[in-house]
């Protein structure tokens, strides 16, 4: 079921890159795998993927030591600043930094462990109550202070779009998020690439592609639902 799963989001994936005119190498899949025991990742893996994404800590630190070395793990939750020393160094990329005092931890962490780490600021492009990143016009002062630390490359973008029934209603936020990281590539800001936008899941992938996804992030429809209520 997974391979079967995994080959049709790929094929999505070179179908909205056909539409919009785009190189399919330009996207790539981060198989959600938050929930889902290492079995399921491991089958992922004999497929394929490459790129796992996790939003705990203490999940990324269980499943992490026993499934192959090459993985690159994503780190797509919010990051509490306590649990910032466990995955520096260990972690491919940060997606949800959507604060300067998360930045400054990353960086402190990075120094004494002498890495780089590759961070995304989260952009609540939706202004949902409910969820985290900074606003569209937050996002610039913050690419501009967090560029600024040691240990950290800001490499461009996160956003979560609203849970909807209809896919196309989250062009838009697609669209804002490619649009501010364009505006941000223009001030030319020291240390700041905007080279990855990290947008689109299950439900609104392919659109997400069409607007210059550069990563999707797809659970469900690799693994499965997922029980209960997990965010
Ligand atoms: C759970 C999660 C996903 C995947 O969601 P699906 O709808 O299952 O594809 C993507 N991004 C983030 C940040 C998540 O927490």
């Amino acid at each position: 079921m997974i391979r079967e799963n995994i080959e049709f989001v790929e094929k999505e994936i070179t179908e909205a890159c056909s539409r919009a005119e785009r190189d399919r190498n330009q996207v790539s899949l981060i198989a959600v795998s938050k929930t889902k025991p290492v079995g399921m990742l491991q089958e992922a893996y004999d497929a394929g993927i490459r790129d796992f994404g996790e939003n705990r800590v203490q999940e990324l630190m269980e499943k992490m030591p026993v499934l192959p070395a090459d993985i690159r793990w994503h780190m797509i939750g919010h990051l509490q600043r306590n649990k910032v020393k466990y995955i520096v160094g260990k972690v491919w990329m940060i997606h949800s930094v959507d604060s300067l005092e998360l930045a400054e931890e990353i960086s402190k962490e990075a120094v004494k462990k002498q890495v780089t780490v590759r961070i995304l600021l989260e952009v609540n492009v939706a202004e949902e109550e409910s969820k985290f990143g900074v606003t569209v016009q937050e996002a610039l002062r913050l690419a501009e202070a967090a560029a600024k630390l040691p240990g950290i490359r800001v490499e461009g973008l996160m956003t979560i779009a609203p849970y909807t029934e209809v896919p196309e209603e989250n062009r838009i936020y697609f669209q804002r998020l490619k649009q501010l990281s364009v505006d941000i590539y223009d001030k030319n800001i020291d240390n700041v690439n905007m080279n990855v936008l990290s947008m689109g899941m299950t439900g609104d992938y392919s659109i997400a592609v069409e607007e210059g996804a550069t990563y999707v992030r797809v659970g469900t429809g690799i693994f499965g639902e997922r029980k209960g209520m997990v965010v």
